[in-house]
């Protein structure tokens, strides 16, 4: 088996949509990024890539790629799926928080687990948390959202090719 943890967090911006665990969320402002900036995605992205020991988000998606400009999360998501499955793992939990003042994300909890599925998550094995900030720092000020992920890979025996 192999653990992997993932933090990520973006700025809230005038002008963006709002697009947490694959769902568009209505709210006045959005996640800067270079792509959908889906902070929840991100986190979950680089605790399985932290699981596999391969490096991190950033060296699999770089922001300087125009592939990944305005690129669903989603997608980058499968892109990592189909990954753990040529490295001999599938994914046996993920456990996650999102962190936002605003807005309530709580209502979304089970949309975003659907979407999240659709990247070949297994259903059913994905939690996801919401809380505040209590206020405090930069998310208490509503300047941003940020994301904890943690995830468990279980060795399969038979390899599925690409
Ligand atoms: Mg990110």
């Amino acid at each position: 088996m192999r653990i992997g943890i993932g933090y990520d967090s973006h700025k809230l911006v005038e002008g963006r949509r709002l697009i947490i665990g694959g769902v568009r969320i209505p709210f006045k402002k959005g996640l800067l990024g270079h792509s959908d900036a889906d902070v929840l995605s991100h986190a979950i992205i680089d605790s399985l890539i932290g699981a596999l020991g391969l490096g991190d988000i950033g060296q699999h998606f770089p922001d300087t790629d125009p592939r990944w400009k305005d690129a669903s999360s989603i997608e980058l998501l499968k892109h990592i799926i189909n990954l753990i499955r040529i490295n001999g793992y599938e994914v046996s939990w993920i456990d996650s928080s999102i962190i936002t003042e605003k807005p309530k994300l709580s209502p979304y909890i089970e949309d975003m687990k659907t979407a999240l599925s659709e990247s070949g998550i297994p259903s059913g094995a994905i939690n996801i948390k919401v809380k505040t900030n209590e206020g405090m720092g930069f998310i208490g000020r509503g300047e941003g959202i940020a994301a904890y992920a943690v995830c468990l890979l279980k060795r399969i025996e038979q390899i599925i090719s690409e």
